[in-house]
């Protein structure tokens, strides 16, 4: 116990080195870890890397939006009682950032992306010098928050380190399988029909990985709601292009890809929804989709199927 309280007296002290920012109050030698994660994607990492050593609480599930969602009395209560707290950073939980920054203070906190380095993240125009959040989507570059994952949890817990090592390696093996599959599907899209048209710019990083051009019609982030001048411009680009199909989102409202459709319609061109699309948070539970392989794998599918019928 004591050896365990002196650890962490050490990491307070190494705090700003590694991935964990601050110590968290309790000695966890051999208690199981209480972690709060946000995104589904995450929670997913984290219980896949941690295994029986955690109890993983995730804030947001299946349709949640990540950019709008506020932390309740009941959420707050969650997190004041946990060891660890994952999150996305680079502003993806905007409206939790005063949250985070004030747990932050008493209880370990990792954001997944610290680790990744900042040449491999986009910086897109029109988010004003800051960075796109929707790292997941680069198989290979999400393939780093697992190993913070794995790192963090190792950092608190030494005493399991090897177990998150095995975890970890048998994840980051699935999802290298993960990536090449989604390469191959990605290629049997003509590349004139690469494009993706959604909802919102969630897919920026799929399509640098994979080789599409993404025009999302809100932006980086949902709060910004998108005026008609931006659906009349993308109608005609997709009218031009003869694009088969675009897309909805499972966390964001459908409305404003259906006045895109209609728009595109009113100039003599049909396009399909080519169906929902995966952004911002998994699947339901128990479906393949509730799983970050089983989205990505959704998603491509879907895109896929869409361009070419
Ligand atoms: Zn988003």
């Amino acid at each position: 116990m004591r050896r365990a309280l002196l650890a962490l007296v050490a990491l307070a002290f190494a705090a700003g080195c590694g991935p964990v920012e601050h110590p968290s109050a309790r000695a966890l030698d051999g208690e199981t870890i209480r972690v709060v994660t946000t995104i589904g994607m995450i929670t997913n990492a984290v219980e896949r890397v941690g295994g029986s050593r955690v109890e993983v609480d995730g804030l947001m599930g299946p349709g949640i939006d990540p950019h709008l969602y506020k932390a309740s009395e009941g959420d707050l209560r969650r997190v004041e009682r946990a060891d660890v707290i994952f999150y996305g950073g680079l502003h993806l939980e905007a409206k939790m950032a005063d949250v985070l920054e004030r747990i932050g203070k008493r209880r370990a906190t990792s954001a997944v992306t610290d680790a990744m380095p900042r040449s491999r993240l986009l910086r897109p125009a029109q988010f004003a010098g800051a960075y796109d959040p929707h790292v997941w989507f680069d198989v290979r570059l999400w393939m780093l928050a697992v190993e913070q994952v794995r790192d963090t949890l190792s950092e608190l817990d030494p005493g399991s380190a090897a177990l998150y090592r095995r975890n970890a390696a048998d994840y980051l093996a699935e999802l290298e399988r993960l990536d090449t599959y989604v390469r191959a599907q990605a290629e049997r899209v003509p590349e004139p029909l690469r494009v993706i048209v959604t909802a919102h710019d969630a897919f920026n990083y799929f399509g640098r990985a994979y080789g599409f051009e993404v025009r999302g019609l809100q932006g980086i982030s949902t709060a910004a709601e998108a005026g008609a001048g931006d659906v009349q411009g993308l109608a005609s680009f997709i009218a031009e292009r003869r694009l088969p199909a675009i897309f909805v989102e499972s966390s964001v409202s459908p409305r404003t890809i259906q006045a895109v459709r209609e728009a595109v319609r009113s100039r003599g061109v049909d396009v399909e929804i080519g169906g929902a699309l995966f952004s911002d948070a998994m699947g339901n539970e128990s479906t393949p989709e509730g799983t970050y392989v089983g989205m990505v794998r959704h998603n491509v599918d879907t895109i896929v199927e869409g361009l070419l019928r």
